[in-house]
């Protein structure tokens, strides 16, 4: 099995938090929705057994609690209420934001729409508010949603937005087009609720770190957003995260970020990542398998918040 345990991040450990800092761990995850993996996917080298739900349940929540997150993201989820149920009884809320027109429903023994979910961890975190979007393209919705909720951090009294998405599939010209209006889009959505806090931005993006989306999402002004992986990595990017083989071919990409914000105030300090297995972990048929239950693989950061200025009183 491939991940050391909690609370250690193996590798790609960068720094230590200031003395007195909050610190926090994020989990952001697209965990294969079952009707996807079952029905759309065609993953022609996964053993089938290891794609029934009865056996994936248990590895996508052992790999999230062994990780001990106090904030988890997670994207293609048609199994919110079992998330809900198994994830509340260790000390998590939940919120759950589905996609408009999902293609899970329109699959054999569906389990409802896939969309977007984040829990937190009630001990940790306080939920502050929380708001949903369905992604707009050129003023036009979209089959995308983003869920924002802001936590405060009990201890320091600290708030953090986090939000996370799932954008576009599928390659192309148009469809690359697509993703970057939809990064704009998620941009405006932050600013909307943000007010200035510090910010993680999580999730699927669909696109490779030279797609024009990851640009817009790291290069704009405000906010400016940095890539956890790529900070901790001397300002590369992993070669992926997602490497699978279904019936046309082997595809390895690297789609998946956490980003954050890391100027002034409201500037987050990353403190280590989790690396992704490596070829020899994952095997000749990569993933999904029986250790690994997505073809997605989990981002797992380190982060200190930004100390207050004053005491809040
Ligand atoms: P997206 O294009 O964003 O993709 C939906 C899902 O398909 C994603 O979760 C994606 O996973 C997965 N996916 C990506 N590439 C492939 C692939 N090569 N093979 C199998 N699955 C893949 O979809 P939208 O949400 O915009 O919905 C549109 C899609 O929904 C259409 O393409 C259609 O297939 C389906 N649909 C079907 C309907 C019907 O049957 N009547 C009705 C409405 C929609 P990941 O992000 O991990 O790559
Ligand atoms: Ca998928």
């Amino acid at each position: 099995y491939r991940r050391a345990p909690a609370p250690s991040l193996a590798t790609l450990h960068t720094a230590s938090a200031a003395a007195g800092a909050a610190t926090f761990r994020l989990l952001q995850w697209n965990i294969l929705a079952q009707a996807l993996g079952t029905h759309a996917d065609n993953f022609v080298k996964c053993p089938p057994e290891a794609l029934h739900w009865s056996t994936r349940r248990f590895r996508i929540m052992e790999e999230i609690l062994t990780h001990s997150p106090d904030i988890v993201c997670l994207q293609e989820v048609d199994h919110y209420s079992l998330f809900e149920r198994v994830l509340g009884v260790q000390g998590y809320e939940g919120l759950f934001i589905p996609k408009p027109d999902s293609p899970c429903i329109y699959l054999p023994e569906n389990s409802g729409p896939d969309g977007c979910a984040l829990f937190y961890r009630t001990s940790k975190f306080q939920l502050v508010e929380h708001h949903s979007r369905i992604l707009e393209i050129w003023r036009v919705q979209s089959n995308q949603v983003a869920l924002l909720v802001t936590l405060r951090e009990l201890q320091s009294q600290r708030e953090l937005t986090v939000l996370t998405t799932h954008l576009k599939a599928r390659k192309g010209a148009l469809l690359t087009s697509l993703r970057n209006e939809q990064g704009k889009d998620l941009l405006q959505f932050l600013e909307q609720h943000r007010h200035g806090r510090p910010a993680i931005v999580c999730g699927d993006m669909n696109a490779e770190p030279v797609e024009p989306v990851y640009a817009t999402l790291t290069q704009s002004h405000q906010p400016s957003l940095s890539s956890a992986y790529a900070t901790v990595n001397d300002g590369h990017e992993p070669p992926y995260s997602t490497w699978k083989i279904r019936g046309d071919g082997e595809t390895k990409h690297n789609l998946d970020y956490v980003l954050y914000t890391d100027e002034g105030s409201s500037a987050l300090q990353v403190l280590g990542a989790l690396d992704h297995p490596k070829e020899e972990d994952l095997g000749p048929g990569r993933a999904p398998s029986f250790s690994c239950p997505s073809d997605h693989f989990s981002l797992v950061c380190d982060f200190a918040l930004p100390p207050l200025k004053r005491p809040p009183f």
